[in-house]
């Protein structure tokens, strides 16, 4: 497949220069911001030749908009897909994929963790309309071979996963499933291309948060999706965005985001980095009871991580020994590191998933699905890496100090 073939230029390149020429717009280094909602038809023929799709022309932006377009064209390369569609959310983006993929009596097999509102969506959204959702353990690609069966639609997975870092291979999930002929979606957001392309993988559809690292500054919400075959993409805009979610991206944001992916580079091995530095300091504190980051020889995944991903990101996540009284003492005493959720900023966040962002599982399924009542998740932002680890190191003395002064109270009773 052409799109597939190695491109021409690096990375970094085609963030800031793919499918932009400024002398084709009055020499502006940086492209216009189409503000247009619609667009004028020079005749009643154009018109009509447009809605008829034999023409191709800008309609209406909740269908296209060529600011949308150049950020849906840039995405596309830096995945490998053949095309892209944005949109105003990555709710937006995984809510029309799925709506436009699935039918009533259909069956899609997702992994056992996912994003607190993927999970929401699908049980208590698509699910209702006679979907139906089965959860597999995807770190073993044998499991979704087995579960295939003729009602199986979509295999849909997060890698690394949101909260808790589990890593699935992602070649060997897509070998299983299209031996069966079922195409694989991957939320790539923990990521952004720089760091993993699932469609380079064998994946079919990359679906990001765009709000995260491709925007970078958490300044906008939008979402993107890319297609290994553009007829998917196409029904996917027609279907999903144009008819049944709605969810168009801002002309404006999608500048921002244009901007964003000109430093995305950059700022992922700055994320990395830092993450790194965290990592190491988190694991080595008594306070620490397991540390979940694919840059640490004790992760589980850690060769897989070294295969599929070219750096291991800028997330972390860790259980604390006191659990979740620990977690919230180790929150609470964050001075630099912002107690927020969202991820990918230029700003350090930490979160308690759940209370916050699983708080859409039940306790129960939290437990099922791998996410401790004392899992804290960092999302290493890109301030000065002495800065973090100073506050990272007293947020953690903090969390163990009271069962400190309890141990010597009570010795000296
Ligand atoms: C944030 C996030 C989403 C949802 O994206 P929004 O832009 O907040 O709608 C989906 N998947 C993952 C992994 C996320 O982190």
């Amino acid at each position: 497949m052409p799109h597939l073939d190695p491109p021409r230029h690096g990375f970094a390149t085609r963030a800031i220069h793919h499918g932009y020429d400024p002398l084709d717009h009055h020499g502006a280094l940086v492209p216009p911001v189409h503000l247009s909602a619609t667009f004028a038809f020079p005749d009643t023929d154009y018109g009509m030749r447009c809605f008829s799709g034999e023409q191709a022309g800008y309609v209406y932006t909740r269908i296209a908009n060529p600011t949308l377009a150049l950020l849906e064209a840039r995405l596309a390369a830096l995945e490998g897909g053949a095309a892209a569609v944005v949109f105003g959310s990555g709710m937006g983006a995984i809510t029309a994929t799925l709506w436009t993929l699935l039918a009533p009596g259909d069956e899609v097999l997702v992994d056992t963790t996912l994003y607190g509102c993927t999970f929401a969506f699908l049980h208590h959204g698509i699910a209702r309309f006679g979907v139906r959702v089965t959860h597999v353990d995807m770190t073993d690609a044998a499991n979704v071979a087995r579960a295939i069966g003729p009602a199986t639609k979509l295999v849909y997975f997060e890698s690394p996963a949101n909260p808790n870092m589990r890593l699935v291979d992602i070649a060997a999930v897509a070998a299983a499933a299209h031996a069966r002929g079922v195409p694989v979606a991957v939320d790539n957001t923990y990521c952004s291309p720089y760091l993993q392309q699932p469609l380079v993988l064998g994946a079919d559809i990359a679906l990001h948060s765009a709000t995260k690292y491709l925007g970078g500054h958490g300044d906008l919400t939008a979402g993107a999706a890319v297609f290994r075959d553009a007829e998917v993409a196409q029904r996917v805009r027609m279907q999903g965005l144009k008819d049944m979610t709605g969810a168009v991206l801002s002309p404006q944001d999608a500048y921002l985001v244009l901007r964003g992916l000109k430093t995305l580079a950059l700022r992922m091995q700055r994320h990395c980095d830092n993450a790194q530095a965290l990592a190491e300091l988190i694991e080595a504190h008594p306070a620490a009871a397991v540390v979940h980051y694919p840059g640490l020889r004790s992760f589980s995944r850690y060769e897989l991580a070294r295969r599929q991903m070219r750096l291991p990101g800028g997330m972390i996540a860790f259980e604390l020994k006191g659990g979740f009284e620990a977690g919230r003492r180790f929150m609470d005493a964050l001075r630099l590191v912002t107690r927020a959720v969202s991820l990918g900023d230029a700003e350090s966040l930490a979160q308690h998933p759940a209370s916050m962002t699983h708080s859409t599982y039940t306790a129960e399924q939290r437990r099922a699905h791998g996410i401790g009542d004392g899992l804290v998740r960092v999302s290493a932002g890109l301030e000065d890496t002495d800065d973090l680890m100073a506050d990272i190191a007293q947020a953690l003395d903090a969390a163990v100090r009271p069962q400190r002064v309890a141990a010597v109270a009570a010795a000296g009773r």
